[in-house]
């Protein structure tokens, strides 16, 4: 079942709902001046203004978008300029570069960083760390599972948020990313920010 849920604001925020921690970002989005749109086929496309692409699992959401055909059309929009959040698995779908990926992987390309899977080792598959950002007030507290590290940036990609000298929230042109999960805090900074694009 598609989940539309209506604002004041004319603006709708899709949300990508092939798999993953969908329904956390559309929560938050709701708190928020705008409706969301859980996004599963290209017919979804039509009403977004911008979209979300949650955490979860990269390589199947790789597979789901290429066999509901959302690949393509997605491609489209993204390089037109639409804007787009992709958190953790997200950003891995949006990475110019994926390391440790499978072999039939695709990604968007939307950003010039590389970036590595489950690279923050077993132990620490999941830790929590309060981010200083510079555009806020006080600081950020993010929770990351199962992370991709970002191992590369072009010069020409804005870091927003680093960690331990990794940078973990960064913005180019109408990509912005997130190697943490910022749905999953009580914290609606980040989406607030990516809604001042659309
Ligand atoms: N490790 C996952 C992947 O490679 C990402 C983890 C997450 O989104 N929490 O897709």
């Amino acid at each position: 079942m598609v989940r539309v849920s209506q604002s004041k604001s004319a603006k709708v925020v899709g949300v990508l709902a092939l798999q993953g921690a969908y329904q956390s970002h559309a929560k938050v989005l709701d708190t928020l001046d705008v409706g969301s749109q859980e996004v599963r086929t290209p017919q979804d496309l039509a009403s977004i203004d911008a979209l979300v692409m949650p955490g979860g699992e990269s390589t199947t959401m790789s597979q789901l978008l290429e066999s509901s055909e959302l690949f393509e059309p997605i491609n489209k929009l993204i390089h037109e300029g639409m804007p787009v959040f992709g958190t953790c698995a997200g950003m891995i779908l949006l990475a110019k570069k994926i390391i440790d990926g499978r072999a039939d992987q695709v990604s968007f390309a939307a950003i010039d960083i590389e970036v590595q899977r489950n690279a923050y080792g077993r132990q620490v598959d999941s830790f929590e760390a309060d981010l200083e950002i510079e555009i806020f007030d006080d600081s950020f507290h993010a929770l990351f599972i199962r992370a991709p590290r970002i191992v590369k940036a072009d010069q020409t990609v804005e870091t927003l948020a680093e960690l331990n000298g990794d940078i973990v929230l960064a913005k180019q042109k109408n990509v912005l990313v997130a190697s943490f999960h910022p749905e999953l805090s009580p914290d609606s900074r980040i989406h607030e920010l990516f809604i001042k694009e659309i």
